[in-house]
């Protein structure tokens, strides 16, 4: 039986795996934090030449946390303070990119999720990805900021054309983007018994699918032992490319 706490809202019990390989690459771009004290859980795919891209998704996982707490200490709502996050992690990272030579520009997509109150949000820029799995549902939460998945959501391109499309990793919104059109969404869920989150950069989720996502939760209970199992799938299936995941488990104390 679950317990329920001063709002109403079951509490659960949160149990994270977190991991992150350098892969076949020379440095590891990517970036993740686990803040359990605010709930409160970010990857990030740093890019652009030399360390800079290293740097920007460094400044993502150090300003947005921050900037979260102000935002809520101040009894703000938790969509603000996920859009304010990012967009004061977007100024810094823009700026900090201005001391450098021009064409070495640099950026980090930025994928969220912040329990707060019985409701889990999620937000992203870039491709980095958030999966609810719910049972034997797979639901992708957050839409890509690729040209090639702006294409298919006009029908220009099919999904499947999509995934080969030269125009897969070319985003449109980031963070250490000048001309951010428009703020992130949010994605709000309220969190069932057994559920499972998982964060993930492109490079683990271009190799892995959604059986894997399907079947993880009963052959691997313990998060961390499956993001684990994840990252080394992606590996073995021929990822390039740095590969970070992180999982959060919904179980009710
Ligand atoms: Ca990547």
């Amino acid at each position: 039986m679950a317990e329920i706490g001063a709002n109403g809202m079951p509490q659960f019990d949160l149990r994270v795996g977190s991991r992150s390989a350098q892969g076949a690459r020379s440095n590891n771009e990517d970036n993740f934090v686990v803040d359990l004290r605010q709930r409160l859980f970010v990857v990030a795919d740093g890019m652009g030449g030399q360390d800079r891209g290293e740097i920007a998704s460094s400044m993502a996982v150090e300003i947005i946390p921050r900037v979260v707490h102000a935002h809520l200490a101040v009894n703000e709502s938790p969509e603000e303070a996920l859009l304010g996050a990012l967009l004061e992690a977007n100024e810094s990272i823009v700026e900090a990119g201005r001391s450098q030579p021009e064409g070495r520009r640099m950026g980090t997509t930025a994928v969220v999720a912040l329990q707060h109150n019985g409701q889990v949000y999620v937000s992203n820029l870039g491709d980095s990805r958030a999966y609810l799995i719910r049972g034997a549902d797979v639901h992708q939460l957050t839409v890509d900021h690729s040209v090639a998945q702006a294409l298919v959501s006009t029908g220009a391109l099919s999904p499947e054309e999509a995934r080969y499309s030269p125009y897969q990793h070319v985003l449109h919104k980031f963070l250490g983007c000048v001309d951010l059109a428009s703020a992130a969404e949010v994605y709000p869920f309220t969190p069932q018994n057994g559920d499972r989150l998982l964060l993930a950069t492109d490079g683990m989720t271009n190799h892995i699918s959604d059986e894997d996502l399907r079947t993880g939760p009963k052959l691997f209970p313990d998060p961390q032992v499956w993001i684990e199992h994840l990252v080394q799938k992606a590996l073995d299936h021929g990822s390039r490319d740095n590969v970070t995941g992180v999982i959060i488990a919904f179980d009710e104390t």
